[in-house]
């Protein structure tokens, strides 16, 4: 499953892709371009403005209106309404390029990370298209909170 999210949702694009999911996001485009980006290669559009929602349904385009402004609620709403799984950190993409992370050796990232990460740290994810490396850095605690959020059942 692929998805397109619009201009608003560029954070939730982001959490998306770190926990696996395939996920374009795409900048300064129009609204009627970015419907024809999403028919053309037959993905779901996610946005928040009803507006946008309504010419969806009308040009018959897969999509899902969020109601949610809190990131964790609207990747359960995401999860919940596509059936997605999150594999996280199994399955993990660029939050910058959606390219799937490689888990790699210390040496592959030997040249990319600062010396006491390289230390302190075991595990290393590398983008090969953004020649970006990724850790368990002071940021994972956050990414474990929003991924326990995320992945709660939704009550109502
Ligand atoms: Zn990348």
């Amino acid at each position: 499953m692929h998805l397109l999210l619009d201009e608003m949702l560029k954070k939730t694009a982001k959490w998306l892709r770190i926990f696996g999911i395939d996920t374009e996001f795409i900048e300064g485009k129009k609204d009627s371009e970015l419907i024809d980006y999403a028919t053309k290669n037959n993905l779901i559009f996610i946005t928040k403005d009803e507006e946008l929602a309504n010419r969806c349904r009308k040009q018959k385009i897969n999509y899902l209106l969020l109601k949610s402004e809190k990131i964790a609620e609207q990747l359960r709403e995401i999860k919940s309404s596509l059936a997605l799984e999150f594999k996280f950190p199994e399955q993990t993409r660029c939050p910058s390029c959606n390219e799937s992370l490689k888990l790699v050796d210390k040496e592959k990232v030997s040249a990319l990370v600062p010396e006491n990460v390289l230390k302190s740290q075991e595990k290393f994810w590398l983008c090969e298209k953004c020649n970006k490396a990724y850790w368990q850095g002071s940021h994972w605690r956050n990414i474990t909170k929003i991924y326990e959020g995320a992945n709660k059942i939704l009550s109502s």
